[in-house]
Formats: C-alpha cells, structure tokens, sequence
C-alpha cells in the first residue's frame, strides 16, 4: 500500500453497550517515531487475542496493539454479545463432516480461552453459559428449523426443541411457533469484554487507541512503517485483525464484502414489567432464517433487537440520520409484535456496525507477505472466530506449530474475488432486498 487517502473506521455514537460502560481512562495515542518488535492493526477481538498470545511467545518483545478508535468502539463491541460454537450456517452445510468438527474445536478452544480470561481478570461482562435459541415465527422458519436439526443430528451436537409454554415461559411472547435451543453458546457484554480483555493485557503490550494509521510501506532494510498522524511505527513484523479495513492496506481487495447489520435496546425493564410480561432474563435467540431477527434479553433486563443488512460500500461512514431513523422504526415493529406490552418503552440507542463477509463464505487466515499477517473476514460471528484466529495468527507469526493450527489452515482459504462495480454492489443489494422481502414474516 502506499500513501493514498484509505477508508478510515467511523462508528456511530450511539452503541448502547458501550455507553452503558463508565467513560474509559485517557487513551495513549501513537506519538514521535517507534522501533518495535511486533505491531498489531485492530483492537477487536482479532487483534486482541493475537497481542495477547504474541506477548506469552515472547514475553521480552516489544509488542505494539494500535487501533483508529477506542477499545469496544468497533464491531468487537456493538455486536449481539452471542459467542458461538457452532459452525456458521453456511459452513454447517460443508460436505466434509471433518471440516465441520474443526470448525467447532476451534470455536470452543476460544470459548475456553475467553471463559478463562473473564475468570483470571475477573472481567465483569455478563459472561452467562445460556445456549442459544432459533426462533421460527412462520412456516418458512419452520422450515428452516427442521433443516437445522437435521444438520445438528448429523453433526452429533445436542439440540433441544422448544414450544408452546415452555419457550413462551422463557421469552415471554408467543410470537415464535418453535425454537430450538443449543447449549454450547455463551452470552456477554461485547464492548465490556472487550475493555476488559485489553485492560488485562500483560504488560510487555502497550495499546494505542485513537491512532489510526493512514499509510503503510516498506523501508529500504525490509522494514514495515506504519503511518499514523503524530507517530509512526516500524517492525519487521505486522499483524492485522482489521476485519474490512484491510482491504485498506492493499491486501484481499474486491475479495471482501463490507456488510452493516444493526441494534437497538430499551432501558433497562422493572422486574414489575419482566413479571407483568412473564419473561425471564439473559437469554438470547437468533433467527432460524438468516434475514430474520435476533432478540436478546440482557441481565441487566434490556431488551435488545437486532436485524437489517445493508451493503455499505463507504465503510468507513455511518449511515445517515435518517436511515438510522427507517432502522430504528423496523427495530420497533418487531419489539411491539413480540411484546404489545411494551408499547410505551421506547429504544434509548440504534447502532450499526460493519463487518466482512465473502462471497464463498471463506474466511481468510495466515501470511500475506514476508513479515504480515491477517485474518479477515468471519461471515458475521466474529467473537469465537475472531478470538482463536488471532491467537493462531500470532502462533504462525512467531512460527509455533500445533494442532490448532493446522486444523485453522485447513478450514480456512481465499475468499472468492467480487465481481467489478457497479455489478456487486447491484447483486448484492439485489440478493438482500431479496433475502429481506422473503423474510419478512420472520422479522
Ligand atoms: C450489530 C452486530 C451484531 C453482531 N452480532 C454478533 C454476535 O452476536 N456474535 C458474533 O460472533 N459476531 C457478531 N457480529 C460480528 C462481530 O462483531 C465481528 O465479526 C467481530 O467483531 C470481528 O472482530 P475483529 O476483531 O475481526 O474485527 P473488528 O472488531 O472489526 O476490529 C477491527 C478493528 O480495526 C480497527 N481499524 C481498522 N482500520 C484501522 C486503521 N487504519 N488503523 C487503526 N485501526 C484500524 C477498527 O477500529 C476496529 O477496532 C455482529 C456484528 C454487528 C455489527
């Protein structure tokens, strides 16, 4: 890459999990000229993680984790707070059963290691062992339900189906006809778990927040440079866990798709209101059809809705004000249809956030050239992903081998390159009012 203007990220203020959080301390920011040992791009749960395990590999490094904004202000931080262990739905239809179970080892060694953490740093962020449900509301969910447990069955996991006073004893509302509930996912504050996670980072890293970088070359000696606006890194070593942006950096360009979903929450309810609806709190439920809604009740009782995908080419932009307005209004016909009750309660935020997806649902792990390394590109269920692929990501960088990591090269590849423009952006906005429209009984 070299010196030309690059998309910056720009998220929205309104990220209700973040603002439920007391202001963070002052941040360091990148400052005068750095000579280090490793740098890392991206403080989500990527780039994290890979800090992290780069600091325990090397604990004499000078390790450098620099990020444009605050820790939690990123998509690590405004998403639905589900860590997954299964496969994401696309893989799950993966031919190789092999291929599937690495796929959840790999999710559930991140479990594990973020499970872990929260207990050794005793990092408070309503970590919960609650499963999750899938919801159908109509006979297309069903539908895709009964093509879920097949795959469950097949894959040897644990399902449980739920209906009728059960479920509604559980969510409060008989909107959905069935779901079905999975163990092995857990639940958190994602903008908590993220400061916590960096505020516990061993000391030989020193986090940067506030400090985008704008440029990056080579320097004569092999070096990387990073430009930022008041300081500049060099290392021989890079890492990037900037999900979208690092197209930015010249690298899997036109091969990701930048993709925005978006939330809103209620205050928290009364436990009078939770009573009077007969609900219980922290669960959460994602939608059997994709374009459908996720619904979560937080432990601190808020209600929390999330759907709508939109393309966003200018990723480095938040939506317009009124967009996030027609958002908002679609986030409320879904609260009401589930719970009339709750009328009068209006949304205190609506946030967006970006994230990639690839056109082969391939995510991208490992060397991009001498000296820079990536993983980019988790299809949208980034905490689990995010989490093992840059612990692994700093494995490979410092040339450690394990099983972990073979099975990571394994189900992982090159995302298939897009087509030019205006075509993708055509297609795909085609295939999401599609997807939406089809869906619209499950939202
Ligand atoms: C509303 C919503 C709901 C979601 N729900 C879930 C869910 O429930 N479970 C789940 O697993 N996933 C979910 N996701 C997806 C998940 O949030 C992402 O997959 C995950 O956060 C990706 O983590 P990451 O560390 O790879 O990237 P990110 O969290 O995107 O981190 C990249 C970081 O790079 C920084 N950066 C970029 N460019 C530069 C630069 N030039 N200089 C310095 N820093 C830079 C950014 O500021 C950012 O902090 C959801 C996403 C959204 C938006």
């Amino acid at each position: 890459m070299n010196n030309r203007a690059i998309h910056l990220p720009h998220d929205d203020q309104d990220c209700g999990w973040y603002a439920a959080l007391p202001a963070p301390a002052a941040p360091r920011r990148l400052t005068g000229r750095q000579q280090v040992d490793y740098a890392v791009i991206g403080a989500g749960f990527a780039g994290l993680a890979a800090a992290r395990q780069l600091a325990e590999h090397v604990p004499d490094a000078r390790i450098v984790l620099v990020d444009a904004q605050r820790v939690g202000y990123g998509a690590s931080g405004r998403n639905s707070g589900f860590v997954i262990d299964l496969p994401h739905k696309m893989a799950l239809e993966h031919p190789d059963p092999a291929h599937k179970q690495r796929l959840l080892g790999l999710n559930r060694s991140a479990i594990a290691q973020l499970q872990r953490l929260i207990g050794e740093h005793r990092i408070d962020c309503q970590w919960s062992h609650a499963g999750k449900y899938q919801g159908a509301v109509g006979a297309r969910g069903l539908a895709y339900l009964e093509h879920f447990e097949h795959l469950m069955r097949e894959l040897g996991e644990p399902f449980h189906s739920v209906e009728g006073d059960e479920l509604a004893n559980v969510l409060g509302t008989r909107h959905y006809r069935r779901a079905v509930y999975t163990p092995g996912s857990y639940l958190m504050q994602p903008a908590a778990l993220v400061r916590g996670l960096a505020d516990s980072l061993p000391g030989n890293v020193e986090l940067l927040e506030e400090s985008p970088i704008q440029g990056l070359q080579r320097d004569a000696q092999g070096q990387w440079l990073l430009q930022g606006r008041d300081g500049q890194i060099r290392t021989p070593r890079l890492l990037l866990g900037t999900s979208i942006f690092t197209q930015e950096f010249g690298y899997l360009r036109s091969r990701l798709l930048p993709v925005m979903t978006f939330a809103s929450w209620t205050r928290p309810l009364t436990q009078a209101e939770m009573d009077a609806i007969g609900m219980q709190a922290d669960w959460g439920l994602t939608p059997a059809d994709h374009a459908g809604t996720t619904v979560r009740m937080t432990q601190d009782r808020r209600l929390m809705i999330r759907n709508t995908y939109k393309h966003v080419p200018r990723y480095g932009k938040s939506v317009s004000d009124s967009t996030r307005q027609e958002i908002r209004a679609g986030h409320r016909k879904a609260l009401i249809s589930r719970y009339p009750q709750l009328a009068n309660v209006e949304f205190t935020h609506t946030w967006g956030g970006v994230y990639a997806i690839s056109r082969n649902f391939t995510n991208f792990f490992g060397e991009l050239e001498d000296g820079v390394y990536a993983t980019a590109c988790d299809n949208g269920v980034g905490a689990a992903w995010g989490t093992i692929s840059g612990t692994l990501l700093a494995d490979l960088a410092v040339g450690a081998d394990s099983q972990s990591l073979s099975d990571i090269r394994n189900v992982t590849g090159m995302p298939s390159r897009n087509p030019p423009e205006p075509l993708l952006g055509l297609g795909v906005r085609t295939r999401i009012r599609l997807a939406a429209w089809n869906s619209r009984s499950e939202l």
